[in-house]
């Protein structure tokens, strides 16, 4: 049953410093709320737990999108449509343009931010995989300052993240030097818009270009669905890495992902499909190289 909605409380500042005093003085007392793309959902549901939420929508502090000399730096309040139109993005860091452009529908890209996408830590969201292979660091904030955080160390478990009561999540960071590597990314779902992938994998490659046969230099996975946080399959990797691509190195690197992927069964797929398809896309990949 839909909840009722005077039962809640909305609160808006305009600035990013309020927000961080209300939830310093409260921190338990206020959720925060940014495009509204999951909560809004749990609302109509009518399972929305917390009565108090603290809107973060269209703070500017942090809904940018800075071009750096080495490295962009996304505010955790750009939506979807801020990072599929954004041009140096699409040039330098593909792999996100591509994630953001297949989120949910045009309506839900012009809400939905990656800050949601992030924090909600679905183990099947659709930017992570990206942001796993491209080493994004993020930085987070609160009343009593701001530090940093590897992306790889932020999902603890299922749903739980490395955010402390009172903290937000402020940005981004990547760093711009893939220029020579070789990308992939596919989502593999029930349709191409609004569906949820039932497994996802994103994949960056760099092969010597010296020295015959060519052997993998570096070689990053990251995946969405296949365990109960997003992932790197860093086991999978290591089969790769100073190898060169042969039906051998293929299989291979297929029965070592078979092996670190611990998916579950749920009402989007069954484990046995998310396994069987993830192999496939990383075969893909490879042919691919
Ligand atoms: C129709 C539909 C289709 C969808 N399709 C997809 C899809 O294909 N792929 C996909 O990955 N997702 C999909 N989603 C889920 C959702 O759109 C995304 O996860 C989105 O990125 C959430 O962002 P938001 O700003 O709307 O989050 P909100 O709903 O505003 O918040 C989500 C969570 O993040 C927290 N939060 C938000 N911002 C911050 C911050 N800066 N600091 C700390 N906490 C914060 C909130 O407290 C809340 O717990 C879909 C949703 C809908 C309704």
């Amino acid at each position: 049953m839909r909840s009722n909605v005077t039962q809640y409380d909305l609160i808006a500042p305009t600035s990013l410093d309020a927000v961080l005093q209300i939830l310093a003085d409260s921190p338990d007392h206020y959720t925060p709320i940014a495009g509204g793309t999951e909560l809004m959902v749990a609302l109509g549901a009518g399972n929305l737990q917390p009565r108090k939420l603290i809107s973060l929508w269209n703070l500017e502090e942090l809904r940018f999108i800075e071009d750096a000399t080495d490295a962009i730096i996304i505010g955790a309040g750009a939506t979807f449509t801020d990072i599929r139109n954004h041009p140096t993005i699409a040039e330098r860091l593909p792999l996100l343009t591509q994630a953001a452009s297949w989120t949910g529908s045009i309506a839900n890209q012009n809400r939905a931010t990656i800050g949601g996408n992030i924090v909600n830590a679905s183990p099947a969201a659709d930017t992570p995989p990206a942001l796993l292979v491209y080493d994004a660091e993020l930085t987070l904030v609160s009343s009593h300052g701001e530090r940093t955080l590897p992306y790889r160390d932020f999902h603890l478990s299922y749903k739980k993240t490395a955010l402390a009561p009172g903290e937000l999540l402020h940005s981004i960071t990547i760093l711009c030097n893939f220029g020579n590597y070789k990308t992939y990314i596919r989502k593999v779902g029930t349709r191409n818009a609004q569906a949820i992938s039932k497994v996802a994998l994103a994949g960056l490659a760099r092969l010597n270009n010296t020295i015959m046969p060519k052997f993998v230099t570096d070689i990053r996975i990251g995946a969405a669905s296949l365990r109960e946080i997003p992932t790197r399959l860093h086991a999978t990797e290591q089969t790769l890495l100073h190898q060169p691509i042969t039906p051998e190195t293929i299989a291979a690197a297929r029965a070592a992902l078979i092996n670190e992927s611990k998916p579950i069964d749920d009402i989007r797929s069954t484990a046995k499909y998310r396994t069987a398809a993830a192999a496939n896309l990383l075969e893909e990949f490879l042919r691919s190289l």
